[in-house]
């Protein structure tokens, strides 16, 4: 086995720092050099669409700091070379690497047509593009796309009172993740907050000359807009891993314990990783969330240290809120996994509910609606692998 030396971090973000911050903290003493394409110290992605929007520059990642002065700011690995241990950069420079954790997150799937109005939403940069363009004033806002960015987006939209139609592929916005309930209780919460749904539509292109005028869809028809935000999803950066033997899949491919599949000494770590859950059954799977970015940095960290032998798989229980209009929406576990879903508190048409997954009648997620202390209560359940009648009957008794 290489002795650890010198281990490489490339993506100075949430899992990267969490990387770094677990190394030491686990008393490595060898060298870590972090690569990074932004230049800001590591910061916090929720806030860009809720808060931020609304004015609020809070958005302090904490142990930012930590990252150490072997840290390369504003600079993109270009090329990784697995049989030498070498990561190329854009400037030229190569650095070497006994251990390298991958941590490069994703990027918005961007619109076909380039135009000015047009944004996406993943930097602080973009953050404050799109707020400033909603100060100004726009009235006719478009947001392609019904998951969480876009959900929120359209929310501050209208809490800053400007018109709002929201485009989505789906018959109702997030069904993928929260399932029909949820998401059919979702459309009727967006739409009773003055949002304009177009459900089960994608766009085929933009309209204007410089600026952005309208928005083409399926079905022939034009959306006017003046302001469009394309939330449609995100591609894992794996473009610099081309050619390095790494097996890439909508994502790293590693084993139950982060180990990239197709080299040695590389691990992989937050929006970027796919990688078995061995809490269900293997499934594969790639996990968009912060909780599971800030886990993963430390898990792959630890597992790289400790050696593909010594490793301990890695399950944490995905889990994920969102805010939609003053409500906050919660999911944790799988729920596109199951076979069966029972509301398990609470009654949607009240707009306070809990909705149990389960898989085979084991428990395999939950989604809650304004209902955390239910929420709470099944996610344990969910987490110990229970079975669906337990939550069902406790909710009765
Ligand atoms: C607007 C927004 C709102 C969100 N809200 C929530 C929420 O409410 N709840 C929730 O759970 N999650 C939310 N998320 C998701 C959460 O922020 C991500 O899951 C998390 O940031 C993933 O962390 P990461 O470190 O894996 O990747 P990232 O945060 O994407 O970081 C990857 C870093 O790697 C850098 N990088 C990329 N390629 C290279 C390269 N070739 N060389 C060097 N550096 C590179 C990038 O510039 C970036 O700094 C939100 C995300 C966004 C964008």
């Amino acid at each position: 086995m290489t002795t650890l030396n010198t281990i490489t971090v490339v993506g100075a973000s949430l899992a990267g720092l969490r990387a770094v911050q677990t190394l030491r903290g686990a008393g490595f003493a060898g060298e870590i050099v972090v690569v990074g394409a932004e230049r800001h110290l590591p910061y916090n992605r929720p806030p860009l669409s809720k808060s931020m929007l609304r004015g609020d520059d809070e958005i302090t990642l904490p142990g930012a700091e930590e990252l150490g002065d072997r840290w390369l700011r504003g600079r993109n690995a270009v090329r990784l070379d697995t049989a030498g241990r070498l990561v190329t950069l854009d400037d030229g420079t190569q650095v070497r690497y006994d251990g390298l954790v991958i941590a490069t997150g994703a990027r918005p799937r961007p619109l076909p047509d380039a135009l000015e109005g047009v944004h996406t939403l993943r930097t602080v940069e973009d953050a404050l593009a799109l707020r400033a363009e909603l100060a100004a004033g726009h009235r006719r806002v478009v947001v392609v796309g019904g998951g969480f960015i876009g959900g929120e987006v359209a929310s501050t939209a209208r809490s800053l009172g400007l018109a709002v139609t929201l485009v989505d592929a789906a018959p109702y916005p997030m069904s993928g993740v929260l399932g029909d309930l949820a998401s059919r209780w979702l459309a009727g919460h967006h739409r009773s907050n003055g949002v304009d749904l177009v459900p089960g539509r994608r766009v085929t292109g933009l309209e204007g000359a410089g600026r952005v005028s309208g928005v083409r869809l399926d079905d022939g028809r034009t959306l006017p807009a003046d302001l469009v935000i394309a939330a449609t999803g995100v591609v894992p950066e794996t473009g610099w891993l081309r050619g390095s033997g790494l097996t890439l899949d909508d994502g790293v491919v590693c084993d139950a314990a982060l180990f990239a599949a197709g080299a040695d000494g590389v691990v992989a770590a937050g929006d970027v990783a796919r990688w078995p859950h061995a809490r269900y059954g293997g499934a594969s799977v790639r996990v968009e969330h912060w909780a599971n970015a800030n886990e993963q940095g430390a898990a792959a960290a630890l597992n790289l240290l400790a050696g593909r032998e010594d490793a301990t798989p890695y399950a944490g229980l995905p889990a994920f809120a969102t805010h939609v209009h003053g409500v906050r929406v919660q999911t944790a576990g799988l729920p596109h996994l199951a076979d069966e879903a029972r509301v398990a508190a609470g009654d949607p048409e009240e707009g306070r509910f809990a909705v149990a997954f389960a898989r085979a009648g084991t428990l395999v997620g939950v989604v809650g609606v304004d209902a955390p202390r239910d929420f709470v209560r099944i996610k344990r359940a969910v987490a110990a692998g229970d079975p669906l009648e337990s939550v069902l009957a406790a909710s009765m008794g």
